[in-house]
């Protein structure tokens, strides 16, 4: 596990290697889609933050929204001046409008830390992914993010990965679906609880997470976005589903498909995979074009996805994806006595001349552990220096994948080790 008892991350080298796998398979895979990293501040301007969250929400949503962000505030302030970053879209807006020109796009990935408030309010630290496609209102806009999430989670080793597709529609199709669902809510205020129906009232579109029967049953007959999508809408849906059927990602329409932001229109959707029996999310998007209006005042298109990556570590750790991964090949390096410290450092400058790992035994003067610790850090080769061998002008090389010792004059020693490498791996 990569977070201690707290819930904050303190990643130790057993698990460090592992994070940079994932993060040099994102850094390949953005950089084939050609997408360019932006690494956005982790103390953010309160300010800017809120107006960011009340103009991009409903004042309900905004409200719980903000009951989550983590803020600082000196002794001496009564407002908080600073906040941790609890997302990136809203840092993304801004630094795009500064720039954009007219017909312009841009393509933006961020990772690293965020922080919010947990359910019980305490501060919990989380490492997400965020990109975003921005500039740009066309349908490939959405398929590319769509294929590029799912050829993350395929090369991550997440190969059942799969997507659940909906549109929210335009404001044309919301307006009408709205007064369909608030009808609907008030001819079955008796089944719902206070929450739901005041919720759902707020915000149309907002996330149910109740659990009550009654709610969930209500809620499977409720109007369904879906069934009020304009013609444009409608089509652009078909277009989406058509390319994804077309690229056999295996995907399936779910129309009661939410999010807990409600600034998406058109095309939203998730990242699943199958865990412990159960469809796990772990990442998810969708369109947003009329946020940047609200935040920046300039209109950009947009589409974007995230992936939790802390949710996707534990699923690889636990699929066994890590320990297929090879070690680097690597030497093991110790000696009998002080004299040969010099030629302990000379073999190991000429080996990573090759490219060639080497792990030094700092205490000199052979000893049984020798081996068990060589095998330990995972070295394929040993090479054992004693003073009564180098007087005779050898050494000896032990293959400790092949538990087999030799003796070697000094001068042919680097040409063995690359050939038991090419052996090896
Ligand atoms: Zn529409
Ligand atoms: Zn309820």
């Amino acid at each position: 596990m990569a977070k201690n008892e707290r819930g904050f991350h303190e990643f130790m080298p057993q698990d460090v290697w592992k994070w940079k796998l994932i993060e040099s398979k994102l850094e390949e895979l953005m950089s084939l889609y050609d997408y360019q990293e932006i690494r956005l501040a982790i103390l953010q301007d309160h300010k800017v933050l809120h107006d960011g969250i009340t103009a991009l929400m409903e004042d309900r949503e905004a409200l719980k929204v903000e009951e989550h962000v983590l803020s600082l505030s000196g002794p001496d302030d009564d407002i908080s001046l600073l906040s941790l970053r609890p997302e990136g879209t809203i840092s993304v807006l801004h630094h795009t409008a500064r720039m954009i020109r007219q017909g312009e796009n841009y393509r933006f990935y961020y990772h690293g830390p965020m922080f919010r408030k947990s359910q019980d309010l305490l501060p919990m630290e989380f490492y997400q992914l965020g990109v975003e496609f921005l500039g740009s209102e066309s349908i490939l806009s959405e398929n590319e993010v769509i294929c590029l999430g799912m050829k993350i989670c395929r090369e991550l080793g997440l190969s059942d990965v799969s997507l659940e597709i909906n549109s929210f529609g335009c404001k044309d199709c919301q307006r009408p679906f709205a007064k369909a669902l608030r009808d609907y809510l008030d001819s079955n205020k008796g089944e719902l609880c206070t929450t739901c129906y005041k919720e759902l009232y707020a915000n149309p579109m907002a996330d149910s997470t109740c659990q009550r029967n009654s709610c969930r049953t209500c809620m499977v007959s409720a109007p369904k976005i879906t069934d009020y999508l304009c013609d444009k809408c409608k089509e652009n849906f078909i277009r989406v589903k058509r390319v994804q059927a077309n690229l056999a990602h295996q995907y399936k329409v779910n129309p009661t498909l939410v999010k807990n932001f409600s600034y998406y229109n058109e095309t939203v959707f998730d990242f699943l995979v199958e865990h412990n029996g159960k469809p796990l999310v772990i990442g998810g998007g969708g369109r947003y074009d009329y946020l940047s209006e609200k935040i920046t005042g300039k209109m950009i298109p947009a589409v974007g996805f995230y992936l939790n990556l802390d949710t996707i570590f534990e699923v690889m750790e636990e699929r066994q994806v890590f320990s297929a991964v090879t070690r680097p090949f690597s030497v093991y390096i110790c000696a009998q006595s002080s004299d040969l410290e010099i030629m302990m450092l000379q073999i190991a400058t000429e080996l990573h001349q090759h490219g060639i790992t080497t792990v030094l035994n700092p205490d000199l003067g052979e000893t049984d552990k020798d081996k068990d610790e060589a095998l330990a850090k995972g070295c394929s080769l040993m090479i054992i220096l004693r003073d009564n061998n180098i007087r005779e002008g050898k050494l000896l090389l032990f293959n400790l994948v092949k538990q087999h010792p030799q003796y070697l004059p000094l001068n042919q020693l680097v040409d063995e080790i690359l050939i038991a490498r090419k052996a090896l791996i």
